[in-house]
């Protein structure tokens, strides 16, 4: 056992980093003292630190990829499975990771895919097609997001996930439909959640685009 300088408690030599020049050969404060010692020095300068950080960073970039890369191969199945469990435990953490990367290299992802589907086509469609049958909410936002967006009617407000719900939830017979239509003979309406509605086929197809403004206010309670 050895006293700590810092803290003055006593710890077992294991609890000191080693000191070459030291008549113990230990350090004199502990290993917690030290760390704290240095989480101090950091946030009291953050922006010297953050500096030296980027440049050991950039410094061991090759080394630090061929490591991944290295990981990877040895442990197939371990980094998606990493990947689901981040997913799950903060969906939508996860999601903007996500976005943040896509947004930072389109180009780079878009690139990705076209040459995922060139070198088989037939697994990618069979992939969609699965993942669509088992997702129908998804599908049907989806569908309806890339028409909004045709008729530029979803403003920059809209309601992503939200809306992808409303799809989701849509109970069985129904369709989501725009009350005020996208593409209306009086006026126009949003692709927002104030806009949907549950309809069933039937009434939707004889609705049409039709817009009613008399219903629409009785609807609303105006
Ligand atoms: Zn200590």
């Amino acid at each position: 056992m050895k006293a700590c300088n810092k803290c003055g408690e006593m710890k077992p030599f294991e609890e000191f980093y080693k000191a070459s020049a030291a008549r113990d050969g230990l350090q004199s404060s502990c290993k917690s003292c030290i760390k704290s010692a240095a989480r101090e020095r950091h946030a009291a300068n953050p922006e010297k630190n953050r500096a030296a950080d980027k440049k050991r960073y950039a410094a061991n970039r090759e080394k630090r990829l061929a490591t991944n890369r290295k990981w990877h191969k040895d442990n197939p199945g371990k980094a998606r499975a990493a990947a689901r469990e981040r997913h799950a435990a903060n969906p939508e953490k996860a999601r903007a990771a996500a976005r943040d990367k896509y947004a930072a290299n389109p180009e780079k992802y878009r690139k990705a895919a076209r040459d995922k589907y060139a070198a088989n086509p037939e697994k990618i469609l069979a992939t969609n097609k699965k993942w669509a049958a088992g997702n129908p909410g998804k599908v049907r936002a989806k569908n309806a997001k890339r028409r909004a967006a045709k008729l530029f009617r979803t403003p920059s407000w809209s309601e992503t996930e939200a809306i992808e719900q409303f799809y989701i939830d849509c109970p069985k017979g129904y369709q989501g439909d725009h009350e005020i239509p996208l593409q209306g003979e009086l006026v126009s309406g949003l692709h927002v959640l104030e806009n949907l509605q549950y309809l069933t086929g039937p009434e939707n197809i004889s609705k049409g685009n039709k817009f009613n403004p008399d219903d629409w206010y009785w609807v609303k309670g105006n």
